[in-house]
């Protein structure tokens, strides 16, 4: 592992942060990701051990970690480290700039960090027991609280790439952490919905479950397939009560959380072997980042499924709709099935 050096806003290596003119969207340039080191297609196991650099004993492959998860021997059960490829870097104040006008740009801030959810070799959650998933969760939580507090971080999130069609360079099992210093134009879209229509989230919990699209619940949250889904069998996790932060999520909605992700993709494995697919957290802004929409109450935090089944194309990159071929309720209902 190479010492980050001090990161000069100027160097063209360090990542940078481009606005589109013409349609405002944030592009994040980050040379240095190329390098990322990939599995090679076929190895097995036991040869990318010796190499993986998310298996207990070879820590020294990389940074540090930031926070861990302890058994009562002392073993770490997961850990989370900063991202040697990232795509922001932990700005010096004096590096930092404001916002970029639209064509402009600016040197990428931020944290950009990996969640090793396991210190075996696995390539899947499943293979992840129920408690030490839970406690995968417990940490993400534990890690977003901290940055939250951060005066110069607006919003984060945790993301999933599980399979190299969901864009996955290392099959050692694992999640990754975002926070950065705006927010991104689909939160402030979910956030306007919820500002234009406050029981926006109400009457998806409420619909969903007069449609038959509920797929599990447990506890306070809910699986449901969303009415407009973008892929087959995507899946949203959400809460029956108004909670803008996962942050501030209570032990049992951890637990909930943990069972659902673990339930849903073990009903997608089974209703489409070998199934690639991401997930990500949508949440509110930080408290002292939100805007008048982030606190007129209503929006929740969420966890949104994605299986990748069917490749996005000219439509969906050019025009931002998306085409699948199975109705939410036909998705809920197979889903739905616990055997
Ligand atoms: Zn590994
Ligand atoms: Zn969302």
């Amino acid at each position: 592992m190479q010492p980050l050096e001090p990161p000069p806003a100027t160097t063209p290596r360090y990542p940078r942060i481009h606005l589109d003119p013409v349609s405002g969207r944030a592009v994040f340039v980050a040379p240095d990701r190329a390098d990322r080191p990939l599995d090679q297609p076929g190895s097995t196991a036991s040869v990318a051990v010796e190499t993986c650099p998310f298996c207990a004993g070879n820590e020294h492959l990389t940074p540090p970690d930031v926070v861990r998860a302890t058994d009562a021997a002392g073993s770490w059960q997961a850990r989370i480290v900063p991202n040697r490829y990232p795509l922001a870097h932990d700005l010096p104040q004096a590096s930092r700039s404001t916002p970029a006008k639209p064509g402009g740009d600016r040197a990428a801030h931020g944290i950009h960090e990996v969640v090793i959810e396991s210190p075996r070799h696995e390539r899947s959650i499943l293979a992840i027991d129920p408690g030490s998933w839970e406690i995968v969760w417990r940490l993400c939580r534990e890690r977003l609280a901290m940055l939250s507090t951060r005066p110069d971080l607006a919003w984060a999130t945790i993301f999933k790439n599980s399979g190299p069609r969901a864009g996955a360079s290392l099959e050692h099992v694992h999640s990754q952490l975002v926070a950065i210093d705006f927010v991104p134009a689909t939160i402030r879209d979910e956030l306007a919905s919820v500002e234009a229509a406050p029981n926006t989230f109400e009457t998806l919990v409420r619909e969903a479950e007069a449609e038959g699209r509920v797929v599990e619940s447990s506890g306070n949250l809910v699986a449901l397939c969303p009415p407009a889904p973008r892929q087959p069998f995507e899946t949203w996790i959400v809460p029956r009560h108004d909670a803008e932060s996962f942050t501030s999520a209570s032990d049992d909605d951890i637990a909930a959380v943990a069972f659902l992700t673990r339930a849903l993709i073990g009903r997608l494995g089974r209703v489409v072997p070998g199934t690639d697919y991401n997930w990500w957290l949508h949440q509110a802004p930080f408290a002292h980042a939100a805007g008048s929409a982030a606190t007129t109450g209503g929006y929740r935090w969420h966890v949104e499924i994605m299986p990748r089944l069917a490749q996005l194309a000219g439509f969906e990159l050019g025009t931002g709709c998306h085409i699948t071929t199975l109705a939410a309720a036909e998705s809920a209902s197979m889903l739905s099935k616990r055997d």
